[in-house]
């Protein structure tokens, strides 16, 4: 009798060094006592698809997180997709259908919706006008899952205006006609009144650096503010919301929620996935220490 060999995947990007995804699909093998391993692996755009069909040829490869910049590549890549990849046109997920074809889902979006869905502050929240700053990949599956959830009107600002129009128009359609606004980023201050949820979807504030600029007397402060950026773990961003009253919410969780599909396609534990204090203590020590995570390895289980 031959030995199955153990379940194998990982996250293909570039750069790919820091990436959290080893240790926290590690930490969930480990605390299930699970076989497998989880890999990083670093990929040019140019050998992107050709990297994805190699390594579903190796033995016991099960399938792949993708991150930046291969997201659209991977949703071209792809046979078959998921609703919220179909509407973002973008995958963060690759397995195979039981007839071998790729199905790429994108499960940004609802982890950015499972982390709202589970903040102490979610059910106090109306789902009225949102503020997203922000319209890069990230933006589109924080969108999604807003319009998903029934907020409206939803408002995205970005410093490039274009970009802000190009994503409305991609996420707009017969239903969410009038529930998409884009705005210029020097501007989002005047849309900030109504608000019940402002987000931070640009790259600001990563490293603790300043956010984006904003002047926030106007949003009442029982309106919830998140950050996508998640190190440093407060933002000055969330500091800022955090003084002035109103309910936050770090972009970390958003991280272990999206990963929760993946390791549960890649790994089929028994049981659910813990979601817990230690998990998020070991992300945080790791992007504290400055060291690349490597915590993977092989886990014989
Ligand atoms: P992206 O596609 O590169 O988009 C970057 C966004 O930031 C764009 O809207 C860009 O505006 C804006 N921006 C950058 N520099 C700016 C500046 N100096 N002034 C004003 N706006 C600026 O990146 P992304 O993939 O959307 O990611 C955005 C952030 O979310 C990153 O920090 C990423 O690490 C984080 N993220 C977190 C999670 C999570 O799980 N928590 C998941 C995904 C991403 P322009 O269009 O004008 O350039």
């Amino acid at each position: 009798m031959t030995d199955r060999p153990h379940p194998r995947a990982g996250v293909l990007g570039q750069p790919i060094g820091h990436s959290l995804s080893p240790l926290l699909h590690g930490y969930w093998l480990r605390t299930l006592g699970l076989p497998g391993s989880y890999l990083a692996v670093e990929v040019e755009p140019a050998q992107f698809a050709e990297e994805v069909r190699r390594l579903f040829e190796d033995e016991g490869w099960c399938g792949m997180n993708v991150t930046v910049p291969h997201k659209t590549a991977a949703f071209d890549l792809c046979e078959r997709h998921d609703a919220a990849a179909r509407r973002l046109r973008a995958v963060n997920f690759i397995s195979r259908t039981a007839d071998g074809l790729y199905h790429g889902r994108n499960t940004d979006l609802t982890g950015f919706r499972a982390n709202l869905e589970n903040a102490p502050a979610w059910p106090g929240v109306k789902r009225g006008a949102a503020m997203v700053l922000g319209a890069g990949g990230a933006s589109g599956a924080v969108v999604g899952a807003l319009l998903e959830l029934g907020f409206a009107p939803i408002r995205v600002a970005n410093r490039t205006q274009e970009k802000a129009d190009a994503l409305c128009h991609l996420l707009r359609d017969s239903d969410t006609h009038g529930a998409l606004e884009a705005w210029p980023l020097e501007r989002a201050s005047a849309g900030l009144a109504d608000c019940a949820l402002l987000v931070n979807a640009t790259s600001l504030g990563l490293g603790g650096g300043p956010g984006p600029p904003l002047d926030w007397a106007a949003l009442p402060v029982t309106a919830l503010v998140t950050d996508l950026v998640y190190n440093p773990l407060e933002t000055q961003f969330l500091a800022t919301a955090r003084r002035r009253g109103n309910p936050v919410l770090d972009g970390l969780g958003m991280l272990i929620y999206q990963a929760v599909p993946p390791f549960c396609t890649f790994f089929s534990p028994p049981t659910s996935l813990p979601v817990d204090d230690e998990l998020r203590q070991l992300l945080i020590y790791a992007m504290g220490s400055g060291r690349p995570p490597r915590d993977s390895g092989d886990w014989a289980g």
